[in-house]
């Protein structure tokens, strides 16, 4: 059996640079809490928690040390609740992140109404919505019916935007609002996965997508490929492979996540051959 990689692989650069921060916060200060998962990966969680990294659910739970904002980023009231409590603050936001809320705050202060394409209970959506107070958040072409009057829109959308296509909700605000302003915030790496996806798919028989289910981008990745005629299936890791998913197939696909390690993908391709070489 061949198997085909996806050229982009392992963790996107945002993920890359927060787990190297709560690598090092983590080595110099013993112990850092973060709120919420630090990425949408179980065994980069557990990796991180054996060494020292503790979760919490509020601020509130925090009650001294630092807090490790992930690559998300978190709502402004947050910070400031954070701040106000004395926390050391170690910042980890994604720079894709950071741009959309500084491209919604640019949008803003021109007197754009803000429309945020993405999960209203997406944690980075929350944080977007937090600095452009009032924005309203839609995820579907149905829901532009539904906004309010306004002379003009300004539009970001969500980093990891995999729902209902951009460009046609851009199209069904433009059709309502005499002006509207959009900024594709959608960051390149979640572009190129997509793109693979849709590559591979065509020409595999199997797709494989390694990643945390709880994962709606992973997630995603394996719906894209089923629907350009592979058969996928979304794993966490090696063990969870199948010998009948390849029985009697010639060309297998292989892709990521973002917030999946290298070295697990690896693990999951070197059990892919094994599997190939060993009869059903
Ligand atoms: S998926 Fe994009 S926005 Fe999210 S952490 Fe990675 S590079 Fe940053």
């Amino acid at each position: 059996m061949e198997i085909r990689k996806a050229a982009v692989q392992g963790f996107c650069f945002g993920v890359a640079i927060t787990v190297k921060k709560a690598e090092e916060a983590i080595a110099s200060r013993g112990e850092v809490t973060t709120l919420g998962h630090v990425v949408h990966n179980p065994q980069m969680v557990e990796s991180l928690k054996a060494r020292g990294l503790r979760n919490a659910e509020s601020v509130a739970d925090v009650d001294a040390g630092a807090l490790f904002v992930r690559a998300h980023g978190l709502p402004v009231e947050v910070f400031e609740e954070a701040k106000g409590k004395g926390l050391e603050i170690i910042d980890a936001t994604c720079p894709m992140v950071t741009k959309i809320h500084v491209q919604a705050e640019k949008l803003k202060a021109d007197g754009y109404k803000i429309v945020v394409i993405g999960d209203p209970a997406h944690p980075e959506v929350k944080g977007t919505l937090s600095h452009v107070p009032g924005a309203w958040c839609i995820q579907k072409v149905d829901d532009v019916a539904r906004l309010p009057r306004s002379s003009k829109v300004g539009v970001v959308v969500q980093s990891t935007w995999s729902g209902q296509g951009f460009t046609d909700i851009v199209k069904a605000l433009a059709a309502k609002y005499y002006e509207v302003r959009a900024v594709n915030t959608i960051c390149t790496d979640t572009h190129n996965r997509q793109d693979e996806a849709l590559r591979l798919a065509r020409d595999v028989e199997v797709m494989i997508v390694v990643g945390g289910k709880t994962s709606a981008n992973t997630k995603h990745l394996a719906e894209l490929s089923e629907s350009h005629g592979a058969r996928a299936y979304h794993i966490e890791g090696a063990a969870e492979l199948q010998p009948q998913w390849f029985d009697g197939v010639k060309v297998a696909g292989l892709m990521s996540g973002a917030s999946t390690p290298g070295w697990l993908v690896d693990e999951v391709e070197a059990r892919m051959e094994e599997l190939s070489r060993q009869p059903v």
